[in-house]
């Protein structure tokens, strides 16, 4: 019998909250600081990833935007992409739904339509060379305001249903509610996007409850700390709204201070829909066979309850039904054959 590390590690996997942004390989990180002329701070792999252990948040957005400033050709996200859908492709995650946001590439003087392109393009070939599948989520910022994430959502709209299949909402949850983005959200579904936002993880339940209802979400990024709210658990409950769970990103946040203190197993036993995910992997030292490593090891959730999460990922996905069956019976397979 094959040891749980290795079933962890080899088992069919689905991501469905992950930032291409945060999710770039150290090693096409440090050869574009080199393309670009280099950072004296950074000679090798080893300075890069010293850089990227995760302090606090200031320290976070402050790596966050010197790595952005390396990324100044289509070119370059088309590469990023593939390496990224290649670490998840050897990690056997077979269907992924990734978070890009071009807008924060404006100021490098590229058009959210380049950009666009070159990441399907990194996806097409992602999917051709691997057993990967993709699809794209655009971010629209809340920082912006609403009147210009309706432009933003117009801008990849020429790429829905090829390329893009939805639309997700990250940044400040606190200063910028939910409730002023109504009006995109419901010309994002008129028009077919599929629906997500980041809610209850800076923000408490108020902000989970104001997607759900205002937004029309089919799921929630994060949404952790709904478990403050008993209410808002019901519903989850009896609506059945996925939840995109990112632990090890929770607790580089401070959302939770310990793996002790995070409430997935709490969520878990109140009997919410709930996904593992990774989020920005390299930005916290982490990936999805790491989290499901944690879920196991630290939460003591069983190899079948692991399994049960990963198809529960598949229900989630904004696949459609046949493609579900496909990969439920893809996930079947893998694990009758342990038996
Ligand atoms: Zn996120």
């Amino acid at each position: 019998m094959k040891n749980s590390r290795t079933i962890i590690a080899e088992m069919p996997k689905v991501e469905l909250h992950l930032h291409l942004e945060g999710a770039f390989t150290f090693e096409y990180l440090l050869s574009l600081v080199e393309k670009y002329g280099g950072d004296p701070n950074i000679k090798n792999i080893q300075d890069l990833k010293n850089l990227f252990i995760f302090r606090d948040f200031p320290h976070f957005i402050k790596t966050w935007y010197w790595k952005n400033q390396f990324f100044r050709e289509p070119l370059d996200f088309e590469e990023s992409t593939y390496q990224s859908l290649k670490k998840l492709a050897e990690q056997n995650v077979v269907y992924a739904e990734v978070f890009y946001s071009p807008w924060d590439f404006e100021k490098n003087g590229l058009r959210t339509e380049e950009i666009t392109e070159a990441t399907i393009s990194g996806i097409r070939r992602a999917e051709s060379d691997f057993n990967i599948k993709t699809g794209l989520i655009a971010d629209i910022v809340r920082n912006y305001g609403a009147e210009r994430s309706i432009k933003r959502m117009e801008e990849v709209l020429p790429y829905l249903n090829n390329g893009i299949i939805g639309l997700g909402l990250g940044g400040n949850e606190i200063d910028f509610p939910a409730k002023d983005f109504k009006e995109v959200y419901r010309k994002a579904k008129s028009l077919g996007f599929r629906l997500t936002a980041h809610a209850g993880e800076a923000a408490g339940p108020k902000s989970v409850r104001e997607a759900v209802d205002e937004l029309k979400v089919e799921r929630i990024g994060h949404g952790v700390r709904s478990i403050e709210d008993p209410v808002l658990i019901d519903m989850l409950r009896t609506k059945q709204i996925p939840l995109e769970v990112c632990i090890t990103s929770n607790i580089c946040t401070k959302i939770y201070s310990s793996f002790e203190d995070h409430p997935f197993k709490k969520l878990f036993d109140e009997g919410l829909f709930l996904t593992v995910n990774s989020d920005d992997p390299p930005m916290f030292g982490s990936d999805i066979t790491g989290e499901f490593q944690i879920i196991h090891e630290k939460f003591g959730f069983s190899l079948s309850l692991i399994k049960e999460l990963t198809i529960n990922s598949v229900n989630a996905s904004f696949l459609d039904r046949e493609n579900k069956e496909k990969y439920k019976s893809f996930i079947d397979d893998y694990w009758d054959k342990l038996n």
